[in-house]
């Protein structure tokens, strides 16, 4: 089954507004004529209004880093999936590790923020991942099952088109220590099985499973050749347009 690749950059807590317009700016110009694969940027909420405008006429597709699941209302501090939409935004990411672990986001918090994003048809990303304790003591799979089934929970099958898993190990995030291509492999198929169990077949074959976790210029080409991988989240590489430019071209 081919899926169509998808590489997404999240910027975390970095750039000024001038940085980002220049930053991606560079990276429309180097996806013309990218036609087999998306790339998606996900800046920071204070600048996603300028960076949709700068890629424009490009086909990168912009996401926010998180958001809420109402409209509006007093949520202090947070965004709603209208308001990335009025951004010119039309993607969002959920249940980054830095959400869980720094701001103690649980599974059921991450999925009221999955379903929300849904509702208002953004394309999301829900990200799990094990930390470095939990597979040690071999509960990765344990670990990652239980984020996405209840991660998930209440998701209806038609819904799914608009999913997109990320598989990011904990312990390889923003610490220049990749997983091996058979350990993120091994998640992913993993991942597409529970999927085609949780609802079918024809829904894992088509769901796209991106791997994050220090993915760079280096080990893109060969992550990327793994049956069960279909993108990429980068971080610290996607803040550098001639890096992100190579992850984007990976072949
Ligand atoms: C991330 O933030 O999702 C990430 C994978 O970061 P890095 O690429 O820096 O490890």
């Amino acid at each position: 089954m081919k899926r169509r690749a998808l590489i997404a950059g999240n910027w975390k807590m970095h750039t000024t507004v001038m940085d980002a317009c220049h930053l991606a700016a560079d990276i429309a110009g180097q996806c013309s004529g990218l036609l087999d694969r998306d790339v998606l940027l996900a800046p920071p909420f204070t600048v996603l209004s300028e960076v949709s405008h700068v890629i424009r006429e490009s086909a990168v597709i912009v996401g926010a880093q998180n958001v809420c699941w109402e409209e509006k209302g007093a949520f202090t501090g947070e965004i709603s999936p209208v308001m990335i939409r009025d951004a010119g935004g039309s993607a969002a990411i959920v249940g980054h590790s830095e959400r869980r672990q720094i701001f103690h986001e649980d599974d059921a918090l991450i999925g009221k923020r999955l379903r929300g994003a849904l509702s208002f048809g953004l394309l999301t990303i829900l990200c799990v991942g094990e930390t470095l304790a939990e597979r040690e003591e071999g509960r990765t799979f344990g670990i990652i099952e239980g984020q996405i089934r209840n991660g998930l929970a209440g998701v209806e099958a038609g819904q799914m088109a608009k999913v997109v898993i990320a598989y990011e190990p904990v312990w390889a995030i923003g610490t220049g220590k990749t997983a091996s291509t058979e350990q993120a492999q091994e998640v992913h198929a993993f991942i597409r099985n529970l999927i085609s169990a949780m609802y079918e077949k024809s829904i894992a074959d088509q769901l796209r499973i991106l791997y994050g976790g220090s993915v760079n210029q280096g080990n893109v080409d060969a992550l990327m050749a793994q049956q069960d991988i279909d993108g990429a989240l980068v971080g610290g590489a996607a803040l550098n347009a001639e890096s992100f430019g190579r992850i984007i071209h990976f072949r």
